[in-house]
């Protein structure tokens, strides 16, 4: 896609399903698209919404916390509706800022008064995750035709996972149908999630850690809330009483019984910096194949799940980005460190391993940065408040 990211493929929907709903509803009036990222929803979504009529959209992201590829493709974005702004803090409290705004009663009055309404272009809208579940259907109708398999046969998905979104897509698909077997659910340093499907407790009181699968570097995942709901048996109060306990403890626990039903489902894996290197490594040198850090952890998750279990049938890798967007992390993986700058590393990288560079990619060191602007987690109010 546009740039780089799966998310693309529902970013570039989104927007469409979005005016097109509006009109069938007889909402007219503006549309302002807030969004937190950790990287690549702030990029995908820009181009998405750039210039689509009745929108504006405004992006958060963590000033440390995105690689510096990422953080060009946002800083120098063009079109007349888009606004980037870096928050000092970390991408939970980016998505906590934005969650906080679309409750600001007084907020979204002053925006009502000028016919202007707030959205999610995060994937706790649903407009998000409902195109990306044609990802599962098509690669099993591509390996039906490929005759790796055959109709029906379970087969495995391994999914690096954050927000819990393109994982969840997955469960869609089953409960549509797809033959599923497990979904694996892929964690880095941040392993809140692998912690969770272990032990039925999710508990965000721990440390933050910045890794090389920064997408990844989350510790309030916002779709696991919607799982809930379905593995409570669609229970409203008690998925509400645990996402309370969140809030105000940061931590809930799950009934024994739907802890047993989510391990059905899901295996956890977690997968370290070293073992990501190690991996991004082997597969290059096994079949000359240039994994981005995230998709390394899915993929290092599948040989651990693999290993654990013997199950031998056939599983998917989900890959979420070109490796190209974290090119010192690859590069540094396959041959030692490298202290260029980002830009100079991705042609070297590509010079050494003959795997081009995205056309939208290469050309953005000679863009011009349009969005400079930083604030404080606690002035993103006002921030949004000046685009009315
Ligand atoms: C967003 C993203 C992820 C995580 O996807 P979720 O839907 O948030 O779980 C993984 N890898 C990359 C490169 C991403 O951009």
């Amino acid at each position: 896609g546009p740039t780089s990211a799966f998310k693309d493929v529902a970013l570039s929907i989104l927007p469409h399903l979005m005016t097109t709903s509006y009109e069938m509803n007889d909402i007219y009036g503006e549309v302002i698209i807030l969004t937190a990222t950790s990287g690549d929803t702030g990029k995908a979504a820009l181009e998405g919404f750039k210039d689509v009529k009745g929108t504006k959209i405004a992006v958060f992201y963590p000033e440390l916390g995105v690689s510096e590829v990422q953080k060009a493709q946002m800083v120098t974005q063009e079109g007349e509706n888009t606004y980037v702004c870096a928050i000092k803090g970390n991408f939970d409290d980016a998505q906590t800022g934005v969650k906080k705004i679309f409750t600001n009663e007084k907020l979204i009055k002053e925006f009502e008064e000028s016919n202007k309404m707030f959205s999610s272009a995060n994937s706790i809208n649903i407009g998000r995750l409902v195109p990306q579940i044609v990802y599962y259907f098509h690669t099993y109708v591509q390996l039906i035709e490929k005759n790796e398999i055959s109709m029906g046969d379970m087969v495995n998905f391994s999914v690096p996972t954050g927000n819990f979104g393109n994982i969840l897509a997955g469960y869609y698909a089953k409960m549509l149908g797809l033959p599923i077997n497990k979904l694996l659910c892929g964690s880095n340093e941040n392993n809140v999630l692998y912690d969770f499907i272990k032990t039925g407790i999710y508990d965000r009181n721990r440390e933050f850690h910045k890794t090389i699968s920064p997408s990844m570097d989350i510790l309030i995942s916002s779709n696991l809330e919607r799982l809930l709901y379905y593995m409570s048996n669609e229970d409203n109060e008690a998925v509400k009483a645990m996402m309370e306990q969140l809030n105000s403890q940061g931590k809930y626990e799950v009934s024994v019984e739907m802890k047993e039903i989510i391990r059905q489902e899901f295996y956890a894996g977690c997968v370290f910096k070293e073992d990501t290197e190690k991996t991004i490594k082997e597969v290059y040198n096994k079949y000359n194949y240039l994994l981005d850090t995230h998709t390394a952890v899915a993929y290092k998750t599948l040989m651990d799940y693999k290993r654990e279990t013997g199950d031998e049938s056939v599983s998917i890798v989900l890959s979420t980005a070109s490796p190209y967007k974290f090119s010192k992390s690859v590069y540094e993986s396959l041959f030692g460190a490298n202290d260029k700058n980002e830009f100079e590393i991705m042609e070297e990288l590509s010079e050494r391993t003959g795997v081009p560079i995205p056309e939208n990619l290469k050309g953005l060191k000679n863009k011009k940065v349009i969005h400079t602007k930083v604030c404080e987690v606690n002035e993103m109010e006002e921030f949004v408040r000046k685009i009315n």
